[in-house]
């Protein structure tokens, strides 16, 4: 049987990385994720576009969405040579969900749902390995040795847009373009909505018995 194309959804700060990761391992999929391929790429010239700003960097930095045509691309790439994937990051806006129907089909559709107060402490406080991506708290999942890695020993840093002002930013703009996405694709049988305030091991539980319940 082919691997599933598995959609995740919900604003930043939601879960969706730390899901994603359960995922691959459980069900050998791909992560495809925007938000990784973008930073990979911040000062790629993006001039010849036509955008307003000549790099990623710019938008990001920002809070505003990169260009469609910048993350169709990078998108559209990425899932020509997947077999089996979780896409975390896109769609953002109704413009790319209507490009991804257009690019492939969707087996699970999990949206994880968390209150805004709750989304803006858990961005502000969060630390990323620089190695490896495992993500800390500064009060919620600390390391044994404040700024170092536990799985790796890489050198833990707070993300250019995980700043208070950002952040609100970030969840504006989720709020406006990303919740009709969300609403676009709820009511399909591929969908499921998760309680994405439970620890993380039940929040697991449960996107896994929604992955399992439809492949
Ligand atoms: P993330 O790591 O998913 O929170 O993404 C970080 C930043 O990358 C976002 O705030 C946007 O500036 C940009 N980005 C990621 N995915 C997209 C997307 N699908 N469309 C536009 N911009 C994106």
């Amino acid at each position: 049987m082919s691997k599933p194309h598995i959609l995740i959804l919900g604003a930043p700060g939601a879960g969706k990385g730390t899901q994603s990761k359960h995922i691959v391992e459980t069900f050998g999929v791909e992560h495809v994720t925007t938000g990784d391929a973008l930073r990979a790429n911040k000062d790629m010239d993006i001039s010849d576009m036509d955008t307003e700003y000549d790099t990623p960097r710019e938008y990001m930095d920002r809070g505003e969405l990169v260009p469609d045509a910048v993350v169709n691309a990078i998108v559209e790439e990425a899932l020509s040579s997947a077999d089996g994937y979780v896409l975390d990051g896109y769609p953002r806006n109704l413009e790319q969900a209507e490009e991804l129907s257009e690019m492939t089909d969707l087996d699970v559709i999990l949206s994880l749902d968390v209150d805004t107060e709750e989304l803006v402490d858990r961005l502000t406080g969060r630390r990323v390995c620089t190695e490896c991506g495992t993500n800390f708290h500064v009060k919620y999942s600390q390391p044994e040795e404040e700024g170092v890695c536990d799985e790796c020993g890489g050198e833990l840093h707070q993300r250019d847009d995980d700043t208070e002002e950002t952040v609100r930013e970030r969840l504006r703009v989720f709020e406006e373009n990303t919740q009709p996405v969300i609403d676009f694709y709820e009511g399909r049988d591929e969908f499921a909505s998760i309680d994405g305030e439970q620890a993380p091991d039940d929040v697991w539980a449960d996107v896994k018995a929604a992955i399992e319940s439809r492949t």
